[in-house]
């Protein structure tokens, strides 16, 4: 082993699917990954599994076979990227009311009659002029990367989709092809924008990862955002940089947490501009608000004894 980081995959994948008794579900998964020494979050309830997990190949190996060994779970889809053992930090396990929280009420189902291929996504925004993308990611992974000319949500929070819903009305007649980071909100946000009235609604099957692994940059912008310390992964070749430091504009991709606890939000922060000026910790927002690296409230390091 070179350099102390070994390259172990990880794994993104969900299904909606029932499951009758999440919490018993979710104790039998705690054994199996406990067991392999899996490290990761998996999110279980009545509507299906979402899980994001690292570990040894072999162990992740085993982990796919025995899931897919049981018949609710056979079809599940992997997407798989290059991480560490320190890709996450431990294993967290919850039964949740929704695998990916929406909170837009019991009538939103996930949708499963739109979707298209990465080929067909491709072939429709290379050939229909008249669609427009939607990413319905948080705002800051859009910031990250995302496709060409695609419009973007200026949402904290998934569950804050369907207030801002209202102001993509004038899409409402368009051919909408919305998209995520592996597909598993596009199922209810489709739902949702059919819903409200959206009639021409289609969705990426398997979401920005799948369709990298096939068509790596084309027609995509920056990094790909991911929830865990990766922060983002890309496709090297013929990358175009779009993110920026949110203070000086130089480009970056390091996300850091404003350092103001109370706002917590993220936000790309270059790490020499930081270095210049400690203030930079702190979001564009909370520095015009007055506040400083000084006066910042946060949890402080123990002064060493
Ligand atoms: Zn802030």
């Amino acid at each position: 082993m070179t350099g102390g980081t070994m390259v172990c995959p990880v794994i993104l994948f969900y299904k909606y699917v029932p499951i009758a008794d999440p919490d018993a579900f979710a104790a039998a998964q705690r054994l199996l990954c406990t067991e392999l020494e899996l490290k990761g979050r998996l999110l279980i309830a009545t509507e299906g599994i979402n899980g994001t997990l690292v570990g040894e190949e072999r162990s992740v190996e085993r982990y796919v076979a025995e899931l897919r060994a049981d018949s609710r779970f056979s079809d599940i889809e992997m997407k798989v990227s290059a991480g560490t053992p320190a890709t996450f930090s431990k294993l967290v396990i919850k039964v949740r009311p929704e695998i990916v929280a929406l909170k837009a009420g019991p009538e939103i189902v996930s949708d499963h009659d739109n979707h298209l291929s990465p080929a067909e996504w491709k072939k429709t925004i290379e050939e229909d002029p008249d669609i427009v993308l939607v990413d319905v990611r948080n705002s800051y992974e859009s910031t990250a990367g995302k496709f060409e000319n695609a419009v973007v949500c200026d949402i904290e929070q998934f569950r804050d989709l369907p207030d801002y819903l209202g102001r993509l009305e004038h899409l409402k007649e368009k051919k909408v092809l919305m998209y995520c980071t592996g597909g598993i909100r596009c199922e209810k946000a489709s739902a949702l924008f059919r819903n409200r009235g959206f009639k021409n609604v289609f969705q990426l099957h398997g979401g920005i990862m799948t369709y990298q692994e096939q068509f790596g940059n084309e027609h995509w912008l920056g990094e790909c955002f991911v929830f865990d310390r990766r922060m983002t992964v890309r496709v090297d070749e013929n990358l175009v940089h779009i993110s920026r430091c949110a203070h000086t504009g130089v480009p970056s991709a390091r996300f850091v947490n404003c350092l103001h606890d109370l706002c917590h939000r993220l936000v790309i922060v270059d790490e020499e501009a930081e270095a210049k000026n400690p203030d930079y910790r702190l979001c564009p927002e909370c520095l015009a608000s007055g506040l400083t690296s000084d006066t910042a409230v946060y949890k402080r390091p123990e002064p060493a004894v």
